[in-house]
């Protein structure tokens, strides 16, 4: 019976994360539409920085070429304490390139992020579309906008920080806003600091950095000490960015970065409020809130685009076989299941990062100026330090162990997990559904929205990523984690039968 909803999955936002989600939607073939109160894309390069897991997300939406052409590979951080060299803890080395097709992380202006995404998109962006009501009809949603009411079977609120969509599902966004400020700027120097290098500078009264982008023009970012502190005290909101004078940044250049230039052009400018927060829940009866909706936590680290596109990713595809009525209606409640608990991680560890890096105590600012710049100096060396750091802030440690959505494991290779790193393989599990990798396996087939690969013993970096010590049977979803890892074939399908409605096996 056909669907009566106007579409199927309704996207409200146009952001970096409503735009995955509709690409990943529609090219599963799902009836989505996308609106946004705003009149066209943003303009302010807002978030810079995209790291290596969404890299890989963006790869299989088959857009992460035109990003990285877009972009600046930036392949090590040097940190310096009150103007001097601490040490540096690079990207690119200590193993990351084992673990990634991208062993870096990639500086890229938002508004180049969401290009490259809506140039991807073929269902038109339905700007000057805002959302003023929502009615959750049980067999689906109707929204009303202010160009007219769309009914959906489902909806995605990817309306950012200040959300209509979590106010209507009467959500509270439960956290805190910081006392301290933060100052963002684009801009334009008389000299060139090399462009490999994100350069951070822990000074008493907190961190500044620069960041190089493709334009030839720097980031720069940190904290905003007391004495220029004008920021917006009453009316705070969870997006209160406000403009900059030239003045004020040039002296916020000249007494924290400790660099030996001067700024040129101001391109864009910003003082603004940090905040931690998170929504109670992610998915309320029909509909769903995703990215800065659903979590907003301090730049520390450069997370937050980033985490949303991990949202957009775990649900579109979940939303897309509930949609064609491949998967059970229950796969949709481990969106929330598997991310919250990531968002809570996420925002736990940039409010830690940034209290030590911001702290006014004298124990915080002891530490920061001679503790941890020792630390840097000696840890940075050490070659599992520098790999753990590449992996904690590229987000590659994500995963989803224990869900319902996982099965049992055999070996080493744990369920949830993100599926290893293998050129061989990588490329053949892109795309809808789900991919079983036989390895050491008599060929089978199964059918339904799954493919299978037999992996030749040929491929020894496979077998070797995959830890493949027996007959295995790795089974790979459309977001690139694995589902499930068995010896036997009535393993995998009885798994498969769990999170499909309908499997076969062809021996
Ligand atoms: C000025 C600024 C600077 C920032 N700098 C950084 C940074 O340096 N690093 C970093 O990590 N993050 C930064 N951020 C945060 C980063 O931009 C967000 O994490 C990211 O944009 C989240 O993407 P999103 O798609 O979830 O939400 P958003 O990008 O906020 O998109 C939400 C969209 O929903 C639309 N919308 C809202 N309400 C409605 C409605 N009722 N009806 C229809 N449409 C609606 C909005 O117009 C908007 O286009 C910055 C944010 C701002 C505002």
């Amino acid at each position: 019976m056909r669907d009566e909803h106007d579409c199927d999955v309704l996207v409200v936002g146009a952001g970096p994360t409503g735009l995955c989600t509709a690409l990943m939607l529609a090219q599963h073939g799902i009836r989505v539409r996308i609106v946004d109160r705003r009149h066209g894309p943003v303009e302010q390069s807002r978030a810079a920085i995209v790291h290596a897991r969404t890299l890989e997300c963006l790869d299989r939406l088959g857009v992460a070429e035109a990003a990285v052409a877009r972009g600046l590979p930036i392949t090590d951080v040097q940190i310096h304490s009150s103007g001097r060299p601490a040490g540096e803890m690079p990207l690119a080395g200590a193993g990351a390139a084992d673990q990634t097709r991208f062993p870096y992380a990639l500086a890229l202006e938002q508004f180049e992020t969401e290009r490259v995404l809506a140039d991807a998109l073929d269902v038109p962006i339905e700007w000057g579309t805002e959302v003023v009501g929502l009615t959750d009809t049980g067999s689906g949603v109707s929204v009303e906008t202010s160009v007219g009411v769309i009914t959906a079977r489902w909806l995605v609120g990817a309306d950012g920080a200040s959300s209509t969509i979590r106010k209507f599902l009467g959500q509270e966004f439960d956290g805190e806003t910081y006392e301290q400020s933060g100052m963002l700027a684009d801009v334009t120097l008389d000299v060139s600091l090399g462009v490999q290098g994100m350069r951070l500078n822990l000074t008493p009264g907190g961190f500044v950095g620069v960041l190089p982008l493709r334009s030839g023009r720097y980031r720069l970012f940190g904290v905003v000490p007391p004495e220029l502190h004008n920021a917006p005290q009453g009316a705070v909101t969870h997006e209160s960015y406000a403009p900059l004078d030239h003045a004020v940044l040039q002296r916020w250049f000249d007494d924290y970065f400790k660099v030996d230039a001067r700024l040129d052009e101001v391109v864009w400018a910003s003082m603004f409020r940090f905040h931690s927060r998170l929504a109670a829940r992610f998915r309320v009866g029909n509909a769903f809130l995703v990215g800065d909706a659903a979590h907003i936590h301090n730049p520390a680290g450069g997370q937050g685009l980033n985490l949303g596109v991990g949202d957009a990713v775990n649900l579109a595809w979940k939303l897309a076989q509930v949609v064609r009525g491949e998967a059970p209606e229950w796969l949709l409640d481990t969106y929330e299941a598997e991310r919250r608990p990531v968002a809570r991680t996420v925002l736990k560890r940039t409010d830690l990062g940034f209290k030590l890096e911001t702290g006014n105590s004298a124990v915080a600012v002891w530490m920061r100026t001679h503790v941890a710049t020792r630390l840097v100096g000696v840890v940075s060396r050490l070659a599992f330090v520098r790999r753990m750091f590449f992996h904690m802030f590229s987000q590659l440690w994500i995963g989803y162990r224990g869900s319902r959505a996982v099965g049992r494991g055999v070996g080493q290779l744990k369920p949830g997990a993100r599926a290893p790193y293998s050129p061989g393989v990588l490329d053949r599990t892109h795309g809808p559904g789900y991919h079983v990798l036989l390895f050491s396996v008599p060929a089978v087939r199964f059918e339904g929205p799954v493919t299978t690969h037999v992996i030749p013993p040929s491929d020894v970096a496979a077998f070797r990523a995959y830890q493949v010590d027996g007959p295995r049977l790795v089974l790979i979803r459309p977001d690139g984690h694995v589902a499930a890892v068995t010896d036997s074939v009535e393993d995998m399908t009885s798994f498969l039968d769990t999170v499909l409605v309908r499997v076969r096996v062809r021996g």
